[in-house]
């Protein structure tokens, strides 16, 4: 496979040579300096207001170990804004400035999936949503990539790997081969409900061979109340309105007595798409939005040197601190130690909210669980909007 192995990656092997050649240079010149580093992205892809922060359980993994290296930060599955420390990282530079890629690269992309899965997950508005994203990138990333998803709102995933990932079990309906192979959808999902285990729902595929309507009508007739759900992912030449389709397949349904069945749209969906079509759709699948997510642009900046404040030109110097009102998600940054300036009345007092997570290489706490963090997510969807 054209991937790195974790052991390449914690030899810093993955990282621009002008790290490797700066580490050098200190090395041989002699200068060993005890640095401040903090991760900000000044601004977020597509016009974003908010984003989720997640990679930080691979990045521990990375840090763990590095002696007289401490770390502070938020904790996964935080809502984060633009121009706000996510992690801090203190230590003597050549010590763990080789891992600056690698870092960013765990955090830019984890946290650009799992905003894109949180944004969905607000637009349905409680409709399931699925990880169906894998086949999009590569697959020694595909559970990684579910993670995020899942962490950030989905209530499932597809593949095997990323569910065990997850802490979850895999999701699933079934794929037009098995409807080519059998002969048509209510074959295909009497052949599902004759093999596969009870537990798992009977979700028929019906837009292979003819019209989506006719083929949810015989779905629902050759499994009745076994039936939980239809799924629609015509291919977009064959598309038209989608919405009217969703409409008249919905209106049939309950015209025969199958109010029970639920429609799950997949194929092109993302936030927008999920918006315009949650009047007759009941869940989604969401793929390429979730897999090919814009990566947040976080970078690394030195913003002390042997405790005093230093930091190029265009960022803040300084160690700092965020301070969030736990009622509105109000936050603000401010020199480490100082109080934050409030703009909001509520009485609840503020929470910081980067918190150590390695000190002197070892590891502070246990980092929670991906279905707790994910709780940790929908609470505070809650009290964002969209744009
Ligand atoms: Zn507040």
């Amino acid at each position: 496979m054209h991937t790195a192995t974790f052991k390449e990656i914690k030899a810093g092997k993955v990282t621009d040579v002008y790290f490797q050649r700066t580490k050098e240079i200190l090395k041989k010149k002699g200068i060993r300096r005890r640095v401040a580093v903090e991760v900000t992205t000044k601004s977020l892809p597509e016009e974003w207001s908010w984003a989720v922060f997640v990679g930080l359980e691979e990045c521990v993994e990375l840090l763990r170990g590095l002696r007289g290296v401490d770390v502070w930060a938020l904790e996964e599955g935080t809502l984060f804004f633009p121009s706000m420390p996510v992690m801090v990282i203190e230590g003597e530079y050549t010590s763990f400035g080789c891992y600056e890629t690698a870092l960013l690269g765990i955090l830019c992309q984890a946290s650009g999936v799992a905003t894109r899965a949180a944004r969905c997950k607000k637009a349905a508005a409680g409709r399931p949503i699925v990880s169906f994203g894998a086949r999009r990138m590569h697959p020694a990333i595909a559970p990684m990539i579910e993670r995020s998803a899942f962490i950030g709102g989905c209530d499932g995933v597809a593949t095997v790997k990323g569910a065990e990932m997850a802490g979850v079990a895999p999701t699933g309906t079934i794929p037009h081969a098995l409807v080519l192979l059998t002969g048509g959808a209510a074959e295909a999902v009497e052949a599902f409900d004759d093999i596969i285990d009870r537990t798992v729902k009977r979700i028929a595929l019906v837009d292979t061979f003819s019209d989506e309507k006719f083929e949810a009508l015989s779905a629902a007739a050759a499994l009745g109340r076994r039936l939980y759900g239809i799924r629609i992912d015509t291919t977009p030449s064959r598309r038209g309105n989608l919405k009217e389709i969703l409409r008249e397949v919905r209106w049939e349904l309950d015209l025969r007595g199958f109010r029970q069945v639920k429609i799950f749209v997949s194929g092109g969906i993302d936030e927008k798409r999920i918006e315009a079509l949650n009047e007759f759709s009941d869940a989604y699948g969401v793929g390429t939005a979730l897999s090919n997510a814009p990566t947040i642009d976080f970078a690394m900046d030195i913003v002390s040197i042997d405790d005093m404040p230093v930091s190029k030109k265009g960022k803040l110097s300084g160690v700092k601190e965020v301070h969030r009102c736990p009622v509105c998600l109000g936050t603000w940054v401010t020199p480490k130690g100082y109080a934050p300036k409030r703009r909001c009345n509520h009485a609840a007092p503020c929470k910081k909210l980067l918190r150590k997570s390695i000190a002197d290489g070892t590891l502070t706490k246990e980092l929670p669980h991906p279905q707790t963090i994910r709780k940790s997510v929908l609470k505070q969807l809650a009290l964002v909007s969209l744009s």
